[in-house]
């Protein structure tokens, strides 16, 4: 369960990021990007930031999606967990060796 707590300050964030122009490919609270309506987060420009954002650290990367991928099966219990694992986490790319 997400407390009204947490529901606050997400609802906080999104704000503040909305004041600051940069919630752009966001998810929802239905874990769809807020700027591509619909198409399930993280959309391909969310992809492709959060590469670049991330550089080569893999594992970070993949903690951060780890956070998210908690929220999601949260937030969408109608969902099979295993889909939302694929949404959320399977579309890294494999380290190469
Ligand atoms: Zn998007």
């Amino acid at each position: 369960m997400i407390g009204p707590s947490a529901r606050w300050e997400r609802f906080a964030a999104r704000r503040r990021a909305r004041a600051a122009g940069v919630a752009e490919h966001e998810p929802d609270e239905r874990y769809n990007c807020q700027k591509c309506e619909y198409t399930p987060w993280p959309c391909s420009e969310a992809r492709t930031r959060l590469l670049k954002s991330f550089g080569g650290d893999r594992m970070a990367l993949m903690t951060y999606l780890g956070v998210h991928l908690t929220r999601a099966l949260q937030a969408l219990p109608d969902t099979h967990p295993a889909l939302i694992v694929g949404q959320i986490v399977h579309w890294v790319p494999r380290r190469r060796h």
